[in-house]
């Protein structure tokens, strides 16, 4: 179908809320009302030693972390995210994405950030989505809080292993992805906020903030839209 035609699809088809499909009304965007005051939001970014803080404890310096929602098997942030990463579903994402500035802008713990970078994703799953969905959530982060934006070539994954022939123990231990860093000159003193989509272990989230710990005075902090 041309370009032209999808076009004019969206222009008839019904906009359905992202969590749970049903129609949208014109005055709503992305996820109906119901929907967006029943989400499980943590609270997570105004508390000091919280469940993803804890996760990098140990291992990497993390001036602050948090996620927005409680992610839930078969809930609505499961079909959010699916439809973000896997359905072309962009327009979620910038939702998500202004929620997650809306929340930290309120939080003393991010007040000293200065730069939003996206967890960059491998090439090779770029090509086959067509964008990067942490991206998107920093598209929609910066409508709200246009913190400066890094160069979008700044950091690169250069290695992923396959993991799903490993044991529990091994996948949990171990670094995921590797990451590469351009020019980091600009970030000299910065303070970087890291957003990705989903934490769970915490490994590919490591494995980034490892790099960029490379950069002189350098601090980051993170958020996610979801935690598991
Ligand atoms: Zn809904």
């Amino acid at each position: 179908m041309g370009r032209w035609l999808l076009d004019a699809a969206d222009l008839f088809l019904p906009r359905c809320c992202s969590a749970c499909d049903r129609p949208l009304m014109a005055h709503e965007r992305a996820v109906c009302l119901p929907c967006l005051h029943d989400l499980p939001r943590t609270g997570m970014h105004l508390q000091a030693d919280n469940r993803v803080e804890r996760l990098f404890h140990g291992k990497v310096a993390v001036q602050a972390a948090a996620a927005l929602l409680q992610f839930n098997r078969r809930g609505r942030v499961q079909r959010m995210l699916h439809r973000l990463k896997y359905q072309g579903d962009q327009a979620v994402g910038l939702e998500l994405g202004r929620w997650m500035a809306e929340a930290l802008r309120t939080s003393p713990r991010f007040a000293t950030v200065d730069h939003v970078l996206a967890v960059p994703l491998h090439p090779r799953r770029l090509r086959e989505r067509g964008y990067n969905q942490s991206q998107v959530l920093v598209d929609g982060f910066r409508e709200l809080w246009p913190l400066c934006l890094p160069d979008q070539g700044l950091m690169r994954v250069v290695r992923t292993t396959t993991q799903t022939r490993k044991g529990r123990w091994e996948r949990w231990t171990n670094v995921k992805e590797a990451f590469e860093l351009g020019d980091t000159r600009p970030l000299a003193g910065a303070h970087v906020l890291l957003i990705d989509d989903v934490v769970t272990t915490g490994a590919t989230l490591e494995g980034c903030i490892r790099a960029l710990l490379c950069v002189p005075d350098l601090r980051v902090s993170v958020c996610t839209a979801a935690t598991a």
